[in-house]
């Protein structure tokens, strides 16, 4: 194994209760475990989050709301202690099987994936497309005769939710749009005499921007005698996204001060090597040792979701790892050189005793997925997916 993930079940469960406390006791909070829990493993995070308390998970497709499935049966939760799952991002005919046989709630929004469940007797979330464009059916006319083929299909109507585009941003013109088209479907479903037990709305960023009201969503819940709720994935693996807008410099997130980053990505000095002044390292030589320097180098790369943009050179200093001497202060070391598909260099000359062994910090406290996100322009969202150890 050259690189391994450590997981804080605290962490993670703190995390959890942060974003339930802030959401509040009116609004229920939907664990996403996507994308295999942001690449943390969905296995162990969805038992955490089920002993935390989440009255919901959220997976991407059948086979991983199967996997969450089983994970908890090996952990002891009989189905009915088990928390509901939604399958967020689609499915096939051939899901359906796993779906009815797995207890999962799929995400409908197309007269085609209705006819797939014809006959199922299974209870469904309809997404209403408020601006997002992804999935979803429009309020209106749209939305009237899919409620008309679900009534046909026998099928259930259990939820009702939207996507917002831009949560992060406070006082969105954008985000006021949306929810007003949301009203206008939860009022239409509410015309029809239909009552689905949860209308959820938001992620991360909701609960964390100062600017949205939850009152909103929970009003919009009591209207129909539902519950509200929102999904979070990010926030539960300890990161946010800054607010954005006008005023966001003033506003204080919700949130994100009471987070702390879940997944550690370790490996360990696979070997030493010491470059005299004037010696190159790398690819395109884009490293020149400016005196005598000890490098130690990393059995981790771009092949392990490591970002090529973290490289250091002579003219822009790149990422860096957390190496302990062994008294057992943290250092940091820069990474120089590109960093290439499966080893990095780092320069531990100002760090006394390195040996080879050694125990590194790639990702984690004193390096986050926020700060591998700046460098590489990306999100941490996609820092964390990408993680690939083993
Ligand atoms: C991924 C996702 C979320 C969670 O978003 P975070 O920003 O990670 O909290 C919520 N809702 C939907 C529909 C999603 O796809």
């Amino acid at each position: 194994m050259t690189s391994w993930i450590e997981i804080s079940e605290e962490r993670l469960a703190a995390n959890y209760r942060a974003i339930a406390q802030t959401a509040g006791a009116q609004t229920a909070v939907l664990a996403v475990v996507k994308a295999n829990a942001y690449g943390h493993g969905i296995e162990l995070c969805s038992t955490i989050l089920t002993r935390a308390g989440a009255p919901w998970l959220g997976v991407t497709s059948a086979a991983e709301g199967a996997r969450a499935r089983r994970a908890l049966a090996e952990a002891g939760f009989a189905p009915a202690n088990q928390p509901a799952i939604l399958v967020m991002c689609g499915f096939l005919p051939q899901d359906v099987e796993a779906i009815a046989e797995r207890a999962l709630t799929p995400v409908v929004w197309t007269p085609e994936q209705i006819g797939w469940l014809q006959g199922s007797g299974l209870a469904v979330h309809v997404e209403i497309d408020t601006g997002m464009a992804r999935q979803g059916v429009h309020p209106g006319e749209e939305l009237d005769d899919l409620l008309d083929e679900l009534a046909a299909a026998g099928l259930t109507l259990n939820g009702i939710f939207t996507h917002f585009c831009e949560a992060e941003a406070a006082h969105s013109e954008l985000t006021q749009t949306q929810q007003r088209r949301f009203e206008a479907a939860v009022k239409q479903v509410l015309a029809r005499g239909l009552a689905p037990k949860w209308v959820h709305a938001g992620s991360s960023s909701s609960v964390d921007n100062p600017a949205q009201s939850s009152p909103w969503l929970v009003n919009l819940a009591n209207s129909v005698d539902a519950r509200a709720m929102v999904r979070c994935g990010c926030a539960l693996y300890g990161y946010c996204v800054p607010i954005t807008g006008a005023d966001a410099a003033s506003m204080q997130p919700k949130l994100c001060p009471a987070l702390r980053p879940v997944m550690t990505w370790k490996t360990r000095v696979l070997s030493l090597r010491d470059l005299a002044a004037g010696e190159t390292a790398g690819y395109n030589a884009t490293l020149t040792a400016p005196a005598l320097m000890r490098l130690a180098m990393l059995p981790v790369g771009y092949a392990d979701g490591l970002r090529r943009e973290l490289s250091g050179s002579d003219a822009r200093p790149g990422g860096w790892v957390i190496l302990r001497s062994h008294d057992g202060s943290a250092h940091r070391a820069a990474i120089v050189g590109r960093v290439t598909m499966n080893l990095t260099m780092v320069d531990v000359t100002a760090i006394p005793g390195v040996c080879i062994g050694d125990e590194v910090i790639v990702l984690g406290d004193g390096i986050t997925a926020d700060d591998h996100a700046r460098l590489a322009a990306t999100i941490p969202y996609e820092i964390l997916c990408a993680v690939r150890a083993g």
